[in-house]
């Protein structure tokens, strides 16, 4: 409970930074209201509920847009809108402008900004078993909008880091800086636990008034372990590691802790007619996409496949590719990176001197050639580099498309192990080319489908089962 008094201070010092020092000193006497939510006095002379709102709608296209834009489903959108709807009017500021949206990405995460303007993704709701369980998601990022803290702690940072990400797309050289970075990683800061606390017991309120079992919100993130750990599996990390952009890195949260908001609740929460929804969720996410979609392109093992751009490559082993909305990125456990993205064709210099004087400019480029691999133009050099991490090998190719686009590969590997990755990145290159019809016609999404078991399916039948589901 002690977040509206953390954010108390914080912008008592930043009133004190532009001169309003007696706030600071003689306590609250105009520019303080009590919260809704919180019941607890906070500093809000500085920041309407109006400033949130106006933030929020400002924001949300781009928060949208970041994580790969709106899932391409009316009744799914619907579906998941209805159930936040529902939690928004049962809190204590129902008349704000609530949306929710479902994020067209695979990444697990729910993200609230300031003014009532809510997205999940659809990795997330590929996790949950039962629509109480994705109600307790969404009536928990309801308490961070509730409890005002988004609006109060981190919308400067969140904002600026979104403006940084998304002008490093348009700026060349901060490609250089940008490397192992994602845009979508920017907006995912984490809450402080106690917010993560009031999130939960807010949560667990609107969950019960809508009369659904608390208990989804333990269920919910025993599942979100459970994922978490099979994706560090699956990346060759430790079961500890959480990717930064899984909810279990923006929203740090335990059991034990949702239990204790649980217990605060002042619910009773022994409540026999407590709704799951398992069916009416089951039948709302059947058929809906898993994994990656097929304008953004697919990551199967090392392979990158563009349907749509009818391009490929493979990254050489021990890297994880990552598809961004703006680039595509793999990393291995030694820090090499690797980081796919387009560009514009020029037309007043070759590709060589594009690469040279333009990609990378401010580096010295040594080593520049122009080949032809797998019949595109192509030109590529070197460089080491001073970075933070230490001293790093840079190679850079540019692949000519056609008339007006560009698609270019960075490595970026520590140079004491130069010798080991050589081999991998020269391979990498060599794999870049165009998909045939038949190719890239053979690329379809995966997608969830619903089967119902009877007592004697394993999941060998279900297997056979679902490969014949249309
Ligand atoms: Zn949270």
């Amino acid at each position: 409970m002690s977040d509206n008094i953390e954010t108390g201070r914080s912008l008592n010092r930043r009133a004190l930074m532009t001169g309003g020092a007696a706030l600071a000193g003689i306590g609250c006497l105009s520019g303080c209201s009590t919260n809704p939510a919180t019941g607890q006095d906070s500093v809000t002379g500085f920041y309407s509920l109006n400033d949130d709102i106006k933030l929020g709608q400002a924001e949300y296209p781009n928060l949208i847009r970041a994580f790969g834009g709106a899932y391409d489903s009316i009744p799914l959108q619907s579906y998941v809108a209805r159930i936040g709807r529902d939690l928004a009017s049962r809190s204590e500021l129902p008349e704000l402008p609530w949306e929710f949206t479902v994020l067209n990405t695979p990444i697990v995460n729910a993200l609230a900004l300031p003014g009532g303007k809510i997205a999940i993704t659809r990795g997330l709701l590929a996790v949950a078993s039962n629509e109480a369980e994705v109600a307790g998601v969404l009536a928990h990022e309801i308490g961070h909008v509730t409890a005002r803290h988004t609006a109060q702690r981190q919308t400067r940072g969140l904002l600026a880091n979104l403006g940084l990400a998304v002008l490093g797309v348009a700026t060349q050289n901060s490609q250089l800086m940008q490397l192992g970075q994602t845009v979508a990683a920017g907006y995912l800061q984490g809450f402080s636990r106690s917010q993560e606390l009031q999130s939960d017991t807010l949560g667990v309120r609107y969950l019960s008034k809508a009369s659904y079992d608390p208990e989804a919100m333990a269920t919910f993130l025993a599942s979100l372990r459970e994922h978490s750990q099979l994706e560090a599996r699956l990346q060759g990390l430790p079961p500890g590691v959480v990717d930064q952009r899984n909810m279990m890195a923006s929203h740090p949260r335990t059991i034990d802790r949702v239990r204790q908001a649980q217990a605060a609740a002042e619910t009773n929460s022994v409540d026999t007619t407590a709704r799951t929804e398992r069916d009416a969720y089951l039948n709302a996410i059947n058929g809906m996409v898993f994994s990656d979609d097929p304008d953004q392109g697919y990551v199967r093992g090392r392979d990158f496949l563009h349907a749509g751009l009818k391009l490929g490559f493979q990254v050489p082993p021990g890297f994880v590719l990552r598809n961004g909305t703006s680039q595509v990125t793999a990393e291995d456990r030694n820090g090499a990176v690797i980081t796919f993205d387009a560009a514009k064709a020029q037309r007043s210099r070759t590709l060589a001197q594009y690469v040279q004087d333009e990609w990378t400019q401010g580096v010295n480029l040594s080593d520049v050639q122009s080949l032809s691999i797998n019949g595109l133009s192509t030109a590529t050099g070197r460089a080491r580099l001073n970075t933070q991490k230490g001293t790093a090998d840079l190679r850079v190719v540019a692949y000519q498309w056609d008339g007006t686009q560009l698609f270019r590969l960075m490595f970026l590997s520590p140079a004491r192990s130069a010798s080991t990755y050589a081999d991998g990145i020269r391979r990498t290159v060599n794999s870049f080319r165009r998909l045939s019809d038949a190719e890239a016609k053979e690329l379809k999404p995966l997608r969830l489908i619903t089967v119902q078991a009877d007592g004697t399916d394993s999941i060998s039948t279900c297997h056979r089962q679902c490969l014949m589901a249309p």
